[in-house]
């Protein structure tokens, strides 16, 4: 005897009225792309959740995979059974087995075929039976058990499961769009890119860089960081985009203390660019209220003017804390804190302006034609994909 599914709930995505359908097969498109790795395993849908056969496979890393994939409310492990009383009471007793420390549990059934000859409160009461004359030291507690044998009796099998693991909720990868994420080097921007993604949308990100004053591994952070960032989604494509010329020119040409914001509005411009390119519909940024004088509610509205995409700032009412938190968690925060010089860092102007206003700016921009720089830095744009481990080798198979 042994866990041979996975049962997978997906919680909120059960709401969605309509669009459920697509919903749940892009999520087990999502789950299939994900396990590419075990050739065995299959992804079965049922009535209202999801099956992952394990045909044999170790369910360790495929549960790892599956926590990391968004539109996932709950894992259990399951075992499959005929609709045969005492294959069902065997694995009632392995799944109790299975977990050490439990000293209370609680039998529950759900007979969903009626023509089970066994009704559920039976059924109840014969597993809870065979459970206790089977373990020594362990009792029935149906109110506050340590572990809830669940008990599912369904029309092609029974099924049974035990620990209930939480995945990432949200909503799978690709059912809520597009949109490009300005990712910096720094800990907020793959935040929100991440945060992002948990609501289904699906990324490619535009970074800007400035050689020689930003130097190549400041430019292989942000791939690195991207990478962290398929592990819950698909591969990224990343647009990296030569900002020196510009960033040069802004500094020579605009007074100094509003450099920084009119270097923002650039970003935008391009950003915006892009999107039309991509046919993207929106921009992700990790800007955050009152963090630092490019992100205060007047400077937003100064480099808002320039795009009327809507913009996703997933960290706008966060604390920085709880923003490191989140980078900790999934990954990115070791890389964010490297050392490298990130092209906002690397022009920062004495003293700029904390509550610029848009007509200074529409009147120091009207004096200085940037047409042909931004132009330049368009065409010049490198593109990357960075891919999850296994989607490479797929790139390099398609070669051949
Ligand atoms: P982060 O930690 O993401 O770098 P930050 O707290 O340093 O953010 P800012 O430097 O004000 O804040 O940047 C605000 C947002 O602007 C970033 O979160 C990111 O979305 C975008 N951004 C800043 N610099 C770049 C860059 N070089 N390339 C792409 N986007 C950038
Ligand atoms: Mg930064």
């Amino acid at each position: 005897m042994q866990y041979d599914h996975i049962l997978i709930r997906y919680g909120e995505m059960s709401l969605k009225g309509k669009n459920i359908k697509q919903f749940i097969i892009r999520l087990q498109e999502n789950i299939q792309a994900k396990l590419k790795d075990f050739p065995n395993v299959k992804v079965k849908r049922t009535q209202g959740r999801m099956f992952v056969l394990l045909h044999g496979e170790d369910p360790k890393p495929i549960m790892d995979k599956l926590q990391k994939i968004f539109g996932i409310h709950s894992l259990s492990l399951a075992i499959m059974v005929d609709n045969d009383l005492e294959k069902i009471k065997e694995a009632a007793l392995y799944a109790l087995k299975e977990n050490t420390d439990v000293k209370k549990f609680k039998v529950s059934v759900k007979r969903i075929n009626k023509d089970f000859p066994v009704r559920s409160q039976e059924l109840n009461q014969i597993l809870g039976g065979h459970l206790l004359k089977n373990t020594e030291d362990i009792l029935v507690d149906v109110h506050q058990p340590d572990l809830e044998i669940k008990v599912e009796v369904r029309l092609e099998a029974t099924y049974i499961t035990s620990s209930v693991i939480p995945g990432l909720g949200g909503l799978p990868v690709g059912t809520s769009g597009k949109s490009l994420l300005l990712l910096s080097g720094g800990i907020d921007s793959p935040v929100a890119g991440y945060l992002a993604m948990k609501r289904g949308v699906q990324l490619e990100a535009i970074h800007f860089h400035s050689p020689p004053f930003t130097s190549e591994r400041a430019k292989q952070k942000v791939l690195d960081l991207a990478k962290q960032l398929t592990k819950y989604g698909k591969a990224i494509k990343i647009h990296i985009v030569p900002f020196t010329k510009l960033q040069q020119e802004i500094f020579r040409e605009m007074p100094d203390e509003y450099a920084m914001t009119i270097m923002r509005r650039m970003m935008f411009r391009i950003s915006e660019r892009v999107c039309e390119q991509e046919s993207i519909l929106s921009l992700t940024t990790g800007e955050n209220l009152g963090q630092v004088a490019s992100q205060t509610m007047e400077s937003m509205h100064a480099i808002n003017e320039v795009t009327n995409y809507p913009i996703i700032r997933p960290l706008v009412a966060m604390d920085k804390l709880e923003v490191i938190s989140i980078s900790q968690e999934i990954g990115t925060y070791e890389t964010s804190i490297l050392p490298y010089e990130d092209c906002c860092t690397i022009f920062v102007p004495k003293s700029p302006k904390t509550k610029p206003k848009r007509v200074k700016i529409n009147h120091y921009e009207s004096k200085h034609d940037f047409a042909a720089s931004i132009e330049e830095a368009i065409e010049n744009i490198e593109t990357i994909t960075v891919y999850d481990k296994k989607d490479i080798e797929e790139s390099f198979s398609d070669l051949f």
